[in-house]
C-alpha cells in the first residue's frame, strides 16, 4: 500500500523570520501537514486508490481522501516554494515576461493575487496557474482544492487559512499576504513555469 510521507523542509524552521515565525512553521509543517500525511494513509487503506499520485489522487477521489491529499499537495507547492527574506525580490526572465503579459506589470500582478487572497471568505488558497498555452492565471480555490483539478498547473499559492498566520498576524491576513513576496523563491516557481 502506498504510504505518503512528510516532506522534509529545504530551509530551516526559522530561516523565514520575521516573515513567518519558527514557531508556525513548527506547527503548520510539523503537527497540521503531518496530520493530512497521517489521515491520508489511513484513508487509502483498501481504497482502490492506493497506487495513484499524489496528483491522480487530487484528480480522481471524493471526500476525506481528496481533502486530505489536497492539502498534501497545497502544503508541498507552498513550503516548497520559500527561502530566507531578501528585498527586491521579483521573477527574471520567462516568468516576469509571462506575468507582464497576463497582468500588465509585476505591480498588479502582486495587486491582483494580494486581492485575491484578501478577499477569499473562509479557509483556502489563492493560486497563480499556467495554462496549456503558457499565459498565467489566478484562481481561488476553498478549503483543499487545487487548481490541478481545472485542467492547470500551480506555479505559486498563498495560504489563508487561518493556521498559516494566526499566531503572527492574528486578523491581519492582508499584512500577512503582504510580507510574503520577500520569501518567495522565484527560481523554484519559474522552474514550475518552464517544466512543461
Ligand atoms: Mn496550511
Amino acid at each position: 500500500m502506498a504510504q505518503f510521507e512528510l516532506m522534509a523542509l529545504p530551509y530551516a524552521a526559522d530561516a523565514l523570520e520575521p516573515v513567518i515565525s519558527q514557531r508556525t512553521i513548527e506547527i503548520h509543517h510539523g503537527k497540521h501537514l503531518a496530520t493530512y500525511v497521517n489521515n491520508l494513509n489511513n484513508l487509502l487503506s483498501g481504497s482502490g486508490l492506493e497506487d495513484l499520485s499524489l496528483v491522480d489522487i487530487v484528480k480522481q477521489a471524493q471526500g476525506g481522501i481528496l481533502n486530505n491529499a489536497g492539502q498534501i499537495l497545497n502544503h508541498e507547492l507552498y513550503f516548497g516554494q520559500f527561502r530566507a527574506p531578501k528585498e527586491n525580490n521579483i521573477p527574471e526572465n520567462e516568468l516576469m515576461e509571462a506575468i507582464g503579459e497576463t497582468f500588465g506589470s509585476f505591480a498588479m500582478f502582486k495587486e491582483e493575487f494580494q486581492k485575491a487572497g484578501a478577499t477569499l471568505f473562509g479557509s483556502g488558497w489563492v493560486w497563480l496557474s499556467a495554462k496549456d498555452d503558457g499565459s498565467l492565471v489566478i484562481t481561488q480555490e476553498a478549503n483543499a482544492a487545487n487548481p490541478v483539478q481545472r485542467g492547470l498547473r500551480p506555479l505559486l499559492t498563498f495560504d489563508v487559512w487561518e493556521h498559516a498566520y494566526y499566531l503572527d498576524y492574528q486578523n491581519r491576513r492582508p499584512d500577512h499576504l503582504a510580507a510574503l513576496w520577500d520569501i518567495i523563491d522565484w527560481e523554484v516557481v519559474e522552474a514550475r513555469y518552464l517544466i512543461n
